[in-house]
């Protein structure tokens, strides 16, 4: 079992001041496979002091400083990207090919385009020709408190941490206390790239203690946060208190709309993003509006499609899906199964219990309920495991109210070959993004959501923005 006690502070692996243990456990074997502490109070108040001071020195550091030191890190990342993978394998139980090119993939990704928008972005400028002495500067917005979830640890991690350091930030980083081993890796990355002390800093802990001590601190500048719709709630009510800014990407329950002149692989293009990483994705296309003319033939497909799927063991190599995180998601998976059946929706494939065969291990059977009605539990809760609801529908106005009758808005998908038509629905769905025909969105595009799904948004130039104040200085000569 691995030790994993210490936070890192002020560029060092410090003790906890007070000793609380918290078990991570590995999905794919129900086993503890580390052991991490839980941060208090007193910790959270070293961390913030220290970025506090660091950010007098850093926040006034050259954007040359800053590339060199996140060119140093990439390069890094690279060379310890097994042990990035091998991390999220054990923490979140991603399979290992998936792990290694998406879960790891993306962190790399994600940096890389980080340090291109850092090289073209001016922190400085003039407001127009014709206000030459009106300037705009761009500046750090201080000390951070960046939160993150387990689905897609390292991608959402340097979502955060890389456009915080380019901006010129300070941070104190809580990961989720289920997969804290590669944000571990990341750590002595930041350590190897030699960023000044106190400028990144990590301290391990739960939600209710350690990220409730981090939010409510008073000098913390801006919280950003990645997790549930429930904690964003409260992390906001926190961030009110002082006006710190907030950014947060919430959760989602993505409507891919399939018109009867879809492409041929669209059904299972469908079936494959809502349950892949386990369908543990905010963005993952959980309703299925099928467009009625094909909407038989979708189902017998997709039953086909479901019962084929593999899940297995995430040390191997392949494409099949591994476990859900924990216990609590599985019980919470296989209940709202059973409100499926429940409330009469027709389980076409899948459905209660583990796959065949299997005994140790938070797996769940790949399930599909079709003749599903909007207003069903099914419909509207993030369910976050692979279920996948299908309904029909006769109009584009129905699909559209559909799709835009949910809480969430964070990204949607249309499948069709009218151009037109894609061009019609995609500026009438309330989502942040919406992909077309499986194109999926760029890596330095906007991702972020409307509605309940949150607030801002993360990855390329608008992501390095939500680090920065916007300062007008009138009278510059
Ligand atoms: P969660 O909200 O329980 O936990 C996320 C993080 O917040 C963890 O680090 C946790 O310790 C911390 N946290 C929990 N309560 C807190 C509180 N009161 N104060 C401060 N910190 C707190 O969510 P989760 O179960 O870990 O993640 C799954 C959720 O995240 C899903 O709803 C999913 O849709 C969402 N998500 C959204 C995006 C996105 O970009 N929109 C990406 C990934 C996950």
């Amino acid at each position: 079992m691995l030790e994993k006690r210490n936070f890192y502070i002020n560029g060092s692996w410090v003790k906890p001041k007070k000793q609380k243990d918290i078990e991570v456990i590995n999905p794919a074997t129900e086993k503890s496979c580390a052991v991490i502490s839980l941060g208090g109070k007193d910790d959270i108040n070293d961390a913030v002091l220290v970025a506090k001071q660091a950010f007098k020195t850093w926040g006034f550091s050259t954007k040359e400083e800053r590339i060199a030191l996140l060119e140093n890190f990439y390069e890094l990342y690279k060379k310890r990207w097994n042990d990035i993978t091998d991390a999220i394998i054990l923490e979140m139980g991603a399979p290992k090919d998936f792990a290694s090119k998406l879960q790891t993939g993306t962190g790399a990704s994600h940096t890389k385009s980080f340090i291109r928008y850092l090289k073209e972005f001016e922190f400085e400028k003039p407001l127009g020709d014709h206000e030459k002495n009106q300037r705009i500067l761009y500046e750090p917005k201080g000390v951070c408190a960046l939160i993150t979830p387990w689905n897609w640890p390292m991608n959402q991690v340097c979502l955060k941490v890389i456009p915080a350091l380019a901006a010129g930030c300070t941070m104190i980083l809580k990961p989720s206390e289920l997969a804290p081993l590669s944000s571990m890796v990341l750590a002595e990355l930041i350590d190897e790239a030699k960023f000044p002390k106190g400028v990144f800093n990590l301290v391990n802990g739960d939600g209710a203690t350690t990220g409730e001590a981090l939010t409510s601190h008073p000098d913390v500048n801006m919280i950003s946060f990645t997790g549930s719709t429930r904690a964003g709630a409260l992390i906001s009510q926190n961030a009110a208190k002082d006006f710190k800014r907030i950014s947060l990407e919430l959760g989602g329950k993505g409507a891919n709309i399939i018109f009867k002149d879809a492409d041929a692989e669209a059904i299972e293009r469908g079936a494959l993003r809502c349950f892949r990483n386990s369908g543990q994705s905010c963005n993952a296309p959980t309703r299925m509006l099928v467009e009625k003319p094909i909407y038989d033939e979708a189902v017998e497909r997709l039953k086909k499609y479901a019962n084929d799927f593999k899940v297995d063991d995430p040390n191997k190599e392949g494409d099949h899906i591994g476990p859900v995180i924990s216990e609590t998601q599985f019980n919470k998976i296989q209940n709202l199964i059973q409100k499926g059946i429940d409330e009469g929706a027709k389980l076409v494939a899948g459905g209660p219990g583990k796959p065949d065969g299997i005994k140790d291990g938070y797996y769940i059977k790949p399930t599909v309920f079709a003749d599903v009605n909007n207003n069903m539990e099914i419909a509207r809760t993030e369910i976050f495991g692979p279920v996948l609801s299908v309904i029909p529908f006769e109009t584009e106005e129905e699909a559209i109210e559909i799709a835009n009758d949910t809480d969430y808005g964070l990204t949607n998908y249309i499948q069709t070959q009218d151009n037109e038509k894609v061009q019609r629905v995609a500026r009438k769905l309330r989502s942040g993004m919406v992909d077309v025909n499986g194109a999926g969105i760029a890596v330095d595009a906007p991702f972020g959501g409307y509605k309940h799904s949150g607030i801002g948004r993360e990855a390329g130039k608008e992501g390095l923005i939500e680090f920065l104040e916007v300062k007008s200085v009138g009278g510059w000569n």
